[in-house]
């Protein structure tokens, strides 16, 4: 496939682009055309030992997590490089991910790198140490200063649907923090990881083991090294709720730092005087955007009884309409899914969401027109019952679950009724009305008519089983860090 040619195959492990030990090395293979697209290193239990010892070391031995200015120059420069090749990894990211072309002008590349500048400054301005004057104790008066620290080496663990975005996103503010980093990207996505980790070894001064790139078919064997060794104080992980459980329960034993970005269920809800007519349809079809494989991508509707019948009818229309298939069409918003398992796994629930009574109004199989890749159709069900499974999983596919509700309070409820709580949205004429549903909805993020959450300084996570801790902003740089309070004499 041409455009390929800077691909990066090799780990960065201490510095140096490795290879994997013994040299194995797996196939990356692109979903939309379902050709293998390059071989990469398969790491073995040892390669994730050398990199956790790698990052220990730059910890503990060398000014790493004390010097902001050597960090604000090595981020810089990976910023300079991106920015310098952005046009050779654009195609790594299309056809690893089968990311459309149009989403990596924005999330899915582009954006990322303009908004990791804003953690760079977020660090370069923060208030690193503060004073808290005299406190009398026991007839003793104390100054207090507070330091706030690196918390430590940090295991960054990230999933394929936006592999590039959520390696920066994460990277950056640990390595600003002054953390080092294993990141251990997802085996379908892996030259998302690697292509950074050679940009770092190439063209910057970032120093030896302060960033390691590990890539591994199988994720249990080194991810368990990872989230289990006592060298790694942190894990910050981006994925499904199952494995999220999977890895607090293995940071127990030495109580590592916990951060989880995990999945979502998040409903739209369009009260009774909204502008159905018009919205609901593009808003419905724009969860297929990537085939639906956006964590917070708002996947059930809750439409008002009395224009359920108009929603409907614009829904349908939309779906009919979404642009899809090969992602490096810039007209397609919606690619393949990203493996055989996963477009498997979207079809069992597109077959169950049948069987349990909801009506299948478009797609809901496989499309004919497209020979190769991983592709499912923008599926449309309707007269969902707000207790079924393709209401209550998270389905990670072009599937919208539409129910219908009373009144206000009915629809708070039925959006309530997840045991996930990330994002959604709230549509109404009134501003006032929407802001009084969306306070009331349990979720970490919401859009209120229309309006946009994502920003680089916007605090992003999930309530309930969607996570614990917050990315971006200054509440997601704050996860990296540790506070230290130092009492001391008010005479010297
Ligand atoms: P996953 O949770 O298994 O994988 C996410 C990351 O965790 C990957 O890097 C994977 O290699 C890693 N991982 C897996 N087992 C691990 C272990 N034992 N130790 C350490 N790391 C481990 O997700 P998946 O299987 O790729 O996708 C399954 C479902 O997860 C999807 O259908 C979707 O519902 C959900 N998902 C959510 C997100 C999100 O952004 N919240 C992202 C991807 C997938
Ligand atoms: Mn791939």
């Amino acid at each position: 496939m041409p455009g390929l040619e800077a691909a990066e195959g090799r780990m960065l492990i201490d510095g140096q682009l490795v290879e994997a030990e013994g040299g194995r090395t797996y196939a990356n293979v692109n979903p939309a055309t379902e050709e293998v697209i390059g071989q990469v290193a398969d790491a073995t239990v040892g390669d994730m030992d050398r990199a956790i010892a790698a990052a220990r070391r730059a910890f503990d031995e060398t000014k790493w997590s004390t010097d902001l200015e050597a960090r604000s120059r090595g981020m810089r420069q990976l910023h300079e490089a991106l920015v310098r090749h952005k046009e050779d990894l654009r195609p790594q990211i299309i056809a690893e991910a089968g990311a459309p072309l149009q989403l990596t002008y924005a999330v899915q590349q582009d954006s990322c790198i303009q908004d990791m500048l804003w953690d760079i400054e977020c660090a370069e301005k923060f208030e690193w140490e503060r004073e808290l004057g005299v406190h009398e104790f026991f007839g003793m008066k104390s100054n207090r200063r507070v330091l706030h620290e690196a918390t430590g080496v940090a295991g960054l663990i990230t999933p394929w649907n936006f592999p590039f975005m959520l390696n920066l996103s994460k990277l950056v503010p640990a390595l600003m923090a002054g953390c080092t980093a294993v990141l251990k990207v997802a085996p379908d996505t892996p030259w998302s990881g690697t292509y950074l980790g050679k940009l770092i070894a190439e063209e910057t001064d970032l120093p030896p083991g302060v960033i390691n790139v590990v890539t591994s078919e199988d994720p249990a064997e080194v991810g368990d090294l990872l989230t289990g060794d006592p060298r790694v104080d942190l894990i910050s992980f981006t994925g499904s709720t199952q494995i999220g459980k999977h890895i607090m329960v293995r940071c127990a034993p030495t109580l590592k730092r916990v951060f989880l970005e995990l999945g979502g269920k998040s409903a739209q809800i369009f009260l009774d005087d909204s502008n159905i007519e018009q919205i609901a349809g593009p808003s419905g079809a724009s969860i297929c955007i990537h085939g639906g494989q956006g964590c917070a991508i708002p996947t059930r509707m809750l439409l008002p009884r009395s224009k359920y019948d108009e929603g409907v009818a614009r829904l349908e229309e939309a779906f009919r309409n979404v642009a899809y298939g090969d992602p490096t069409d810039i007209a397609n918003s919606q690619g393949p899914q990203i493996s055989a398992k996963q477009r498997d796994r979207v079809l069992a629930y597109i077959e169950k969401g049948k069987q349990e009574g909801a009506r299948c109004l478009v797609g809901g199989g496989r499309p004919s027109h497209l020979e190769k890749g991983y592709f499912v159709e923008p599926t449309l069900f309707v007269d969902v019952d707000p207790d079924s499974t393709i209401a209550q999983e998270e389905i990670f596919g072009p599937v919208l679950a539409v129910i219908p509700f009373d009144d206000d309070d009915d629809a708070v409820r039925i959006a309530n009724n997840s045991r996930y709580g990330l994002s959604g949205s709230v549509q109404s004429g009134s501003l006032e009305r929407a802001m009084n549903v969306a306070r009331r909805i349990r979720t970490g993020t919401l859009s209120v008519n229309g309006g946009m959450w994502f920003a680089p300084d916007s605090p992003f996570g999930g309530y309930k089983e969607s996570g614990l801790g917050r990315e971006h902003g200054i509440e997601g740089f704050r996860e990296y860090l540790q506070t230290k309070t130092i009492g001391y004499p008010t005479t010297r």
